[in-house]
């Protein structure tokens, strides 16, 4: 638990993999965390963090954000369409373009803000009918949207489901994105990141494990 150990476990699992070290990006999950534990990690001088809600994020980063330069924020919650405007400007990379309707609204923001955050697309990889995430069938559909748009992904993510055997759809979710010339892969959370990572993450989604429990939201 916490920030140290588990940045160390990140690195063992980078070189259990022959991977670069450094090559998978830690993305500390501060969503419904107490304040004081967030700044404890900020003070530690950890750079990355994920946020699920865009009206929490909003309230919480532009003060971290000014009071610790180079810090980044990704989103890596469900976005609503009418968010879209407040996430461009807000995120540095949104993990969760899963439909049509958002691609092309984050295109339209983009354009007019021209800021253009990283963006992954997130897969469904367990056919799960209540949740969100393009079906791998439909991928290479929804990919050449994205170009058309000029969205230009840097990967895919996913959300294994719950209680099952995340590798193979760390496997699924690695095809999916070699199949596309997709570097980024985002998978992986507090109780399966080092597996994600021999699976071939680039970045990680870890929150309870650094931060401890939170609040149920
Ligand atoms: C909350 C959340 C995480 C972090 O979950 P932990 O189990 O606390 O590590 C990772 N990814 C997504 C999409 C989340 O919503």
């Amino acid at each position: 638990m916490g920030l140290d150990d588990i940045t160390r476990r990140v690195s063992a699992a980078e070189i259990a993999a022959g991977r670069a070290p450094g090559s998978v990006t830690l993305i500390a999950v501060s969503k419904l965390q107490p304040p004081g534990r967030v700044e404890a990690v900020l003070a530690q001088g950890h750079a990355v963090y994920g946020e699920n809600y865009v009206q929490e994020a909003q309230a919480k980063w532009p003060a971290w954000s000014a009071a610790h330069p180079g810090v980044s924020v990704h989103m890596i919650g469900p976005l609503q369409s009418n968010k879209a405007r407040a996430a461009v400007a807000l995120f540095d990379a949104i993990h969760t373009l899963d439909r049509v309707t958002l691609a092309r609204k984050l295109a339209a923001q983009m354009a007019e803000q021209g800021r253009r955050p990283q963006v992954f697309v997130q897969v469904n990889t367990g056919d799960e009918p209540q949740k969100a995430g393009i079906l791998a069938d439909e991928l290479p559909g929804f990919l050449a949207l994205c170009a058309e748009l000029e969205l230009a992904p840097s990967g895919l993510m996913c959300i294994p489901p719950e209680g099952r055997d995340p590798v193979p759809h760390f496997r699924l979710l690695r095809r999916l994105a070699e199949t596309h010339g997709l570097s980024g892969l985002s998978m992986g959370m507090s109780a399966d990141f080092e597996a994600a990572i021999a699976e071939g993450a680039t970045h990680v989604r870890v929150g309870s494990a650094i931060f401890g429990a939170r609040a149920v939201g």
